[in-house]
């Protein structure tokens, strides 16, 4: 069996066809992980409970059961809980958190008979873009050792890219699973904001969240959406009446915004694509987004960080996670947040409060929320006026060295073309359009598109159109 060249498309044919058993495919990955993981870092754990779940969904194969997803190995983000499991969100004060019930999109995905090979790595309660905020060392970009894989979900694309799993769960608050991605040269999914329900993963930013799923192919990123989307009486947030739209060709190119700061080679395989867009029957048109992207991440920065100050306050040490006694009430709490939250973690806490304090709140948080509402609006316009999507790079570079991006600011500029589609909540995607040369090794760029709400098949449509080009 040829785990390097397969996908949960091929392997559950491989599945059905009696070429290989799940546990046999169980094993071939986890093999794979012993080998490679001690340098990558994506696991955090990979579970000893993996082979007999591949030798129940064995049975039920023997049993005449079919599905897409009977006996596919697949790895999770470590802020999405299964029943049993620890669940540490990439936190210390999460390391001893065990899971007492299953997402609900694990539940959708046990019934199917996926086999959850482990719980990957990522950045402290999804907050980065590098994995480097990880209280568990970061993780390595298969593509270069020297390199970040992306953050949050940096893990779970290093588990997909370096042929650790068929595919993996992670979630996007701002970009987290898109970024990542780009740089690992897996395909990405944000879906609607709604689409899938939130039940079960650790907030970050409960408005902009959303569980998503990374793999090879676009073909294999629309079979775990399928599995995972759907109302959910636990999430209120989830839409009753979701229906998966297509669209049309016409994709706008915001030219305005692409001049300043992104990387000329990056720059060059997106027009490319555009190019080879165009032979499928692509129209392309220049298009002005109406706010600045920087306002776009200004916002995101003050809503995000509100929200994950209201989130991050159960974390005391009495309700959840470790404990260190300070002595009184209020030392506990002070000893345990200080010692258990990363530097990044609590800049966020303390920013968020600060934007929601009583003296500041209409200028930040208030003024935020209403400039959140106007990009939603303009972007909506956009689609309104003939655009079926919206296409810029990924990210503005490939991935960058190891603690090359030492101040905050430079490191939540890598969001700037991913926060828009969390703000509005219209899904995106990210699609690997090429490798760059940088320090003799080829670096996968993405392609992103973010489509109006519910038109994720317009984005599994474009991007198999994408793929067949490359
Ligand atoms: N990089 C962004 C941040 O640090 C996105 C995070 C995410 O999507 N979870 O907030």
């Amino acid at each position: 069996m040829d785990i390097d060249n397969l996908t949960i498309e091929s392997a559950s044919k491989g599945l059905k066809n009696k070429d290989f058993s799940a546990v046999e495919l169980t094993e071939a990955y986890v093999k794979n992980i012993e080998e490679k993981n001690k340098d990558i870092n994506a696991y955090l754990e990979v579970f000893d409970d993996a082979l007999d779940i591949a030798c129940q969904s064995d049975k039920r194969i023997q049993s005449g059961e079919s599905g897409k997803l009977l006996g596919v190995p697949i790895s999770i983000k470590d802020n999405i809980l299964i029943d049993g499991h620890i669940s540490s969100a990439g936190s210390r004060i999460l390391e001893s958190h065990r899971a007492t019930y299953d997402a609900t999109v694990v539940s959708k995905l046990k019934e199917r008979g996926v086999v959850f090979l482990g719980r990957t790595n990522m950045d402290e309660f999804a907050m980065g873009s590098s994995t480097e905020n990880s209280a568990y060392g970061v993780t390595l970009n298969p593509h270069d050792k020297e390199r970040v894989s992306g953050g949050s979900s940096g893990g779970s694309s290093a588990s997909v890219s370096m042929n650790g799993a068929l595919a993996s769960l992670g979630s996007d608050t701002g970009g987290s699973i898109r970024q990542p991605a780009s740089f690992c040269g897996v395909v990405g999914l944000k879906p609607t904001y709604g689409a899938v329900s939130r039940s079960g993963l650790i907030a970050l930013g409960s408005s902009l969240d959303q569980i998503g799923p990374i793999t090879k192919t676009v073909k294999d990123a629309e079979i775990l959406f399928e599995a995972i989307k759907g109302n959910d009486k636990k999430d209120s947030t989830t839409l009753e009446n979701y229906s998966s739209k297509s669209g049309g060709k016409v994709v706008g190119v915001p030219r305005n915004i692409l001049s300043d700061g992104v990387d000329k080679d990056v720059l060059e395989h997106f027009d490319k694509t555009l190019e080879s867009l165009k032979k499928f029957g692509y129209e392309i048109r220049d298009i002005e987004l109406p706010y600045k992207p920087d306002t776009a991440l200004a916002v995101y920065y003050i809503i995000m960080p509100a929200e994950a100050s209201t989130n991050l306050a159960r974390f005391d040490g009495i309700r959840y996670g470790k404990k260190v006694e300070g002595g009184s009430l209020f030392e506990d709490y002070a000893k345990s947040r200080e010692t258990g939250f990363g530097e990044e973690t609590k800049r966020r806490i303390v920013l968020g409060t600060y934007v929601l304090s009583a003296g500041y709140y209409d200028a930040y948080y208030g003024k935020a929320t209403s400039l959140r509402h106007s990009i939603t609006k303009d972007l909506k316009g956009i689609f309104e006026s003939g655009i079926d999507l919206i296409a810029t790079p990924t990210t503005p570079s490939p991935s960058f060295k190891i603690g090359e991006k030492s101040d905050p600011i430079s490191m939540y500029l890598e969001d700037i073309f991913t926060v828009s589609a969390n703000l509005t909540g219209m899904p995106a995607i990210s699609i690997p359009n090429g490798e760059v040369d940088r320090d003799g090794k080829s670096l996968p760029v993405g392609f992103q598109m973010i489509s109006p709400h519910m038109h994720e098949k317009s984005l599994f449509d474009t991007g198999k159109d994408i793929e067949a080009s490359i």
